[in-house]
């Protein structure tokens, strides 16, 4: 009986623990309240622009332009999960898209929408739609909780598997500790630890999509990902190009999400 018992509560944690993305159609681990984890983030991206150079979009270009740019994207992703029935998966989303002036070729997205560019990066984008493509991967990461999934996983590998609340109310220390390691919290603020391939390959994909949706053309994403593997030489790579194979294999696997993401592309928008 209590094996029974047991097993209904295991295959139930399981259940909880797994979500599917309506989106990509992968499952994931989910064991922290997303809510919870936006909140997190919240305050750790507060923290970050208190210590940070952010560049005020008022009277800089290249500020005005991320923060167009970023909200373009979020604007479509809004209108197109709207057509799918999936508004409340953006329950809790506060988009916000900061230039930082920082040498760094960097750009990162923590969950809930919230949003790092680097000035270091700008010469390598050079123009609009090959950030729109880098924000549009980042923006990819929030959208499908790649940091909640990130966390859950270091969560199960300390045995915290029972969920965040009540890891939090257990182990406070260890809890905030692998919150600061799934995001760079610390002596690197801000660094974000790379995502897994799979993580990767994903946003890549529906980041050219969603950039495409915001009328920013697919192609400048394969130009792109060549001017960043050229300039990061010998550097450590920034958090987009950190864990793929090779450079060649990810400009193939571009090349082959080029025609789906052409189907939601209308210059000129
Ligand atoms: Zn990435």
């Amino acid at each position: 009986m209590v094996r029974y018992i047991l097993g209904i509560f295991l295959a139930a944690s399981v259940l909880v623990a797994c979500s599917t993305n309506p989106i990509t159609g992968r499952s994931q681990l989910s064991l922290v309240p997303e809510s919870e984890l936006q909140s997190m983030a919240n305050q750790q991206y507060r923290q970050f622009l208190t210590e940070s150079k952010v560049v005020s979009p008022s009277g800089d270009r290249d500020a005005e332009m991320v923060r167009r740019v970023g909200n373009r994207i979020a604007t479509a992703v809004t209108n197109f999960y709207k057509q799918q029935g999936l508004a409340s998966k953006l329950e809790g989303y506060k988009w916000e898209f900061n230039l930082i002036r920082d040498p760094a070729a960097n750009a990162w997205a923590m969950p809930g929408g919230k949003v790092a560019i680097y000035t270091g990066l700008l010469p390598i984008t050079r123009n609009e739609a090959a950030l729109a493509n880098v924000m549009g991967h980042e923006i990819a990461h929030a959208l499908f909780q790649h940091g909640n999934e990130r966390m859950s996983q270091g969560l199960a590998a300390q045995g915290l598997g029972t969920g965040l609340a009540v890891a939090l109310a257990n182990k406070p220390a260890a809890t905030q500790n692998i919150f600061n390691q799934a995001f760079g919290v610390g002596t690197t603020v801000g660094v974000l630890l790379p995502f897994g391939r799979k993580q990767e390959l994903e946003s890549d994909r529906y980041g050219m999509i969603f950039a495409a949706m915001a009328g920013y053309n697919p192609r400048e994403a394969i130009a792109l990902w060549e001017r960043m593997e050229a300039a990061s030489n010998g550097n450590k790579p920034p958090e987009f190009l950190s864990t793929h194979p090779s450079e060649g294999r990810r400009k193939a696997q571009l090349e082959k999400y080029l025609p789906e993401a052409l189907k939601y592309y209308k210059p000129g928008k």
